[in-house]
């Protein structure tokens, strides 16, 4: 290559990037120190990946970064001016910084009326979609180094009333910027637009001879380089360095951040580039020419930038052959997504590329969202794609801050409790948390508590005491919870108790990083995200605090709150070596791949001709700039730039299609949606003339996902063929092939009896019509398979106590009774379910004056064995005369017959025991009752009664529930309460929970 400042360009995979490493390693291996060269690349993941190629290259450690963005390279200017006259190093201010501060200035104005904005309502100002048009706008004039009288100038002349306005909040924003960095011990503050522009004017500035230099400096795609870049390297190569620009004007994909497309022809006509290089052998897609032709064919379809456009390479390429590019176009999403996974898979297992040597393409990170659920769903590996959500939203932060704002004092609501709870941080699942829900109310009940699992819940949260007592693992869960509110308080009470070291003490208290650190080291990219959100939380606290010093975690707390969107850092996470990649056309540039899906080709959204920012026009600013102020004057005739700004937003939309399909090395395949809302993109055609194909419409063969072919197999007609092709198939792993994995056809996992048939078994009276009734219902039950209280049960409950407690009291006394517990509220179920209580305590009063035994005996407790069997339980009234008892047992629910309280079990039982001793001075039963009080009772109650009981008629009923209990099979028996059965979705005899293996 020639020695004086050059411009190389040549077409999509003619090897610009490796010349830029040549070139750089070239001038170091001939003795250039490497503090004096330099490579810029457009964009951090650029630089990164260029990085690794140069560092591969020279072999050697050289102690400085040799592959820098535009951005870095300014900083360091202004970090050495800032040293060089004795100042704090300067800093930047993140975007979302920028939004914050954006945010204040423009409710300030909301009110003021006195911008206008076209016409926009008051309230649009609060959106962040305006804040983050209005972000471009400022960001686009800082690069073009434009004071905000010069932008409202520009505005005026262009007739584009927003950048007048804009320039009003610009001025109010530098003034917050300069007070900002007043404090003596503080730099200065940079944010991304200006930063480019004041490093150039501090190199203008400079003295001769001191000002930092290289003696090369080589620019990649230079196609994508701002106007603010442009000015750096003036003033760079005014400083003595060799500058080589390289790039393609037709594979400009940064438009929309202030790339000047034109910037390469700008250069070449300035004539300070007399080396103009047209790299034209195509190393990419040479050995397809299919491929090739539609690069070629969709380049041509680009406006023509000059100089800066290749396209040569292109047109040299050999006839299409047909061979490596596919048109698909599918019925709806699903069907292109199926498509899009059989090509993959098809690649894979067919023809052996790596799953990382795949790309799927989309023209917005929306797209890809839905694109990757639908191959994750189908198993095919995919690369994390960060997901633009804000820091303080991540799923690893939100919980963390919200326990730090715990431990500064808010209180721990329920459905703060429950959402910690179930973070993931915390890691309860909803089962588990029902669970420890359970466990604490039973503790309180234990304890004579009338509280809910909320709010019981959240009061262990506070004080962690009542978890003490309860085991397994979501009890421990939440005591770490609790413990980490109790490290983040005591670090906030004590010296030096920094917004950092606060939140530092609640995520160590945690104790979950070596879990996800190991987790992500075998390759989780949801742990290695959660991780990387947690210090970039980390990292943000350390930046707020050294930007204002003294800073408290309230403040740092209600800075993240106004943050709205992601900050830069949590882009490029959790990329994996073995996925299928994710891009848009601006992360796929400078990259290439096997094969390449470009997806969602259909009109409207590629190309999408809707003007881009269409309110404040922060990108027609940029080409306003680039043209000069008198383009700006011709670009104010609002006919011409309509059709300028369409066929400009065109040409980026051909741009970027150009730089995805020129990504493939050996197969292309493009996909649309045709579902009579949509159509395909007029690209299509372009593709399939160039390629001499097709467009497949309909479903696709291609090949099937293991699950999908197991589903086939399984649901078609029983056959040795499909039984021998499961069977091979879960010998080569496919576990979901193997019948032990599917649902519903397991073996029962013992035949052995639930008590062992020496042990004694215990009878509660109440439970035993239950067991005959439906002896599946009891075992479930029992195993916990309970409904949680109802209201009409604790209202029953309450009916019990005063019953209890006043044996026999008069109505006064019950109803005072009732009173000193249930006290009548003000809302509409509380005065209902006052009311309601306070109807039973009358029938429950009626009752009690009906009778009159000798001796009352309430809350009776018995027990009596009767060879292996214990019947126990507690007797809610013994109404005793002499040496004979009735037994009655309460109830608040709906009636029953005089023949049903004859063959009423639990009586019996309670008759039994009372013929058998168990109630103190007792004989014999005289015959028992059911006392209703309930709703549709009489107005003394309905007293249903037995007869003094037939004990071998007791004795075989209590014989047939041991007999069940004792058994190794529990039978689901329909009968007349199975609409109020808790556990009828896991009861086979009912449609919900039907077995799926046995339809
Ligand atoms: Fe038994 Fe009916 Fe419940 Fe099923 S739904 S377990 S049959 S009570």
């Amino acid at each position: 290559m020639a020695r004086g400042h050059a411009l190389v360009t040549g077409a999509a995979g003619t090897g610009k990037s490796l010349v830029a490493v040549l070139a750089l390693v070239e001038a170091v291996e001939r003795g250039v120190a490497p503090e004096r060269v330099v490579l810029i690349a457009p964009t951090r993941v650029a630089a990164a990946r260029l990085r690794d190629r140069v560092s591969l290259a020279v072999n050697r450690p050289t102690g400085v970064p040799l592959v820098r963005t535009a951005s870095s390279l300014a900083f360091e200017v202004l970090a050495s001016a800032a040293r060089a006259v004795g100042e704090a190093a300067p800093s930047l201010i993140t975007g979302a910084e920028q939004d914050v501060i954006l945010k204040e200035l423009l409710e300030g104005r909301i009110g003021r009326d006195d911008l206008d904005w076209g016409g926009l309502p008051p309230e649009a100002l609060r959106l962040p979609a305006f804040r983050d048009e209005l972000r471009s706008v400022l960001q686009r004039a800082a690069e073009a180094d434009l004071t905000p009288a010069e932008l409202g100038e520009l505005g005026r002349r262009a007739g584009q009333p927003g950048w007048v306005a804009a320039a009003a909040v610009y001025q109010e924003y530098r003034d917050v910027m300069t007070l900002r960095s007043l404090p003596g011990d503080q730099g200065q503050r940079f944010d991304a637009g200006s930063i480019a522009a004041r490093a150039a004017d501090a190199l203008a500035d400079w003295p001769a001879g001191v000002a930092p230099g290289w003696d090369l400096v080589v620019v990649d795609d230079y196609q994508d380089a701002t106007a603010a870049t442009t000015s750096l390297l003036a003033q760079v190569r005014r400083g003595g360095a060799r500058v080589v620009l390289i790039g393609n004007a037709d594979e400009a994909v940064q438009g929309y951040r202030g790339g000047v497309a034109g910037g390469l022809a700008a250069a070449a006509a300035t004539g300070a580039f007399p080396d103009v290089i047209e790299l034209e052998q195509d190393h990419r897609q040479h050995t397809h020419p299919t491929l090739a032709a539609v690069s070629a064919a969709v380049a041509q379809r680009v406006g023509v930038r000059g100089v800066g456009s290749a396209r040569a390479a292109a047109r040299a390429a050999g006839p299409a052959d047909g061979v490596g590019v596919d048109v698909r176009v599918a019925a709806h999403r699903y069907a292109q997504s199926r498509a899009i996974a059989a090509a993959l898979r098809e690649a894979r297992h067919r023809h052996g590329v790596p799953w990382r040597e795949m790309v799927v393409i989309a023209r917005s990170r929306a797209q890809l969202q839905v694109l990757r659920s639908d191959l994750l769903g189908a198993d095919i590996p995919c690369e994390a794609l960060g997901d633009g959500t804000a820091l303080q939203r991540e799923s690893a932060v939100w919980p963390l801050l919200a326990m730090v704002r715990v431990a500064g004092g808010e209180p721990w609501t329920e459905e703060l409790a429950a959402d910690v709870a179930q973070s993931r941080v915390v890691g309860l699942d909803a089962v588990a948390l029902r669970r420890v829900r359970r466990a604490l109310v039973a503790e309180d009940r234990a304890g004579g508590g009338v509280a809910t699992g909320a709010a019981l819940l959240a009061s262990a949260l506070a004080d962690p005491a009542p978890l003490a007592t309860i085991p397994g693992p979501e009890a421990a869960a939440l005591r770490r919870a609790a413990g980490a509110v109790r490290a983040a308080r005591e670090r906030a009470a004590a010296p030096g108790a920094t917004p950092g070291a606060v939140i530092w003490a609640a995520w160590a208290a945690l104790g979950v990083a070596d879990q996800w650190r190991a987790a992500a080291l075998a390759g989780s990219a949801r742990d290695d995200g959660d991780l990387d959100a947690v210090i970039a939380l980390l990292r943000a606290a350390q930046t707020f605090e050294e930007r204002m010093p003294g800073a408290t975690v309230a403040g740092f707390l209600s800075y993240l709150e106004g943050q709205e969107f992601a900050v830069d850092s949590l882009g490029a996470r959790g990329s994996s070596q073995e996925c299928v990649a994710f891009c848009t056309p601006a992360s796929a540039a400078g990259r290439e791949w096997e094969v390449v899906v470009v997806a969602g080709l259909e009109e409207g959204v590629w190309p999408n001709l809707r003007l881009r920012d269409s309110v404040l026009g922060a990108q027609r600013l940029a080409e306003v700039v680039a043209d000069g102020w008198d383009g700006a004057a011709s670009r104010a005739l609002p006919q011409r730039d309509l059709r300028q700004a369409r066929k400009d937003v065109l040409d980026d939309e051909t741009r970027a299609l150009l730089v995805a399909v020129s990504r493939a090395r050996s197969r292309l395949v493009l996909t649309a949606i045709d579902d009579g809302d949509t159509r395909p993109s007029r690209y299509l055609s372009v593709v399939e003339a160039a390629a001499g194909v097709t467009r497949i419409e309909g479903a696709t063969g291609g090949v099937a996902d293991l699950r999908g072919a197991v589903a086939a197999l399984r649901a078609g007609p029983p056959s040795v063929g499909a039984a021998t092709a499961l069977a091979l198939l879960a010998d080569a792993g496919e576990a979901s092939a193997d019948p032990a994995t599917w649902a519903g056809v397991a073996q029962p996992s013992s035949e052995d009896p639930v008590w062992d048939p020496d042990a004694t078994v215990r009878v509660s009276p109440s439970r035993i019509d239950g067991i005959i009734t439906c002896p599946l219902r009891w075992m479930l039950e029992s195993a916990g398979g309970r409904a949680s209280q109802s209201d009409a049960q604790s209202t029953g409950l309450l009916i019990h106590e005063i019953a209890a407690e006043h044996p026999r009291g008069t109505s006064q006394e019950l109803h005072a009774a009732l009173e000193e517990r249930l006290a009548e509220g003000g809302t509409w179920v509380e005065q209902r379910a006052f009311k309601d209580a306070s109807a039973m305590v009358d029938r429950l009063a009626g009752y009690v004056a009906s009778v009159d035994p000798e001796r009352v005996l309430v809350e009776e407790p018995f027990h009596v064995e009767l060879g292996s069997t214990v019947i126990s339980g507690i007797a809610d009234r013994v109404e005793v005369n002499g040496g004979t008892a009735r037994v009655v047992d309460l109830k608040t629910g709906s009636t029953i017959t005089g023949a049903q309280g004859e063959d009423h079990g639990q009586l019996m039982m309670y008759q039994l025991a009372a013929n058998r001793g168990a109630f103190e001075g007792v004989e014999a039963a005289s015959g028992a009752a059911l006392v209703f009080v309930g709703k549709n009772a009489a107005k003394a109650g309905t007293v249903v009664r037995q007869s003094p009981v037939d004990e071998e008629v007791a004795l075989a009923r209590l014989d047939d529930a041991v007999t069940t209990m004792r058994g190794t099979r529990f039978a689901a028996v329909i009968n007349d309460l199975c609409g109020y059965c808790p556990v009828r979705r896991s009861c086979p005899a009912q449609p919900d929970g039907d077995q799926v293996g046995q339809r």
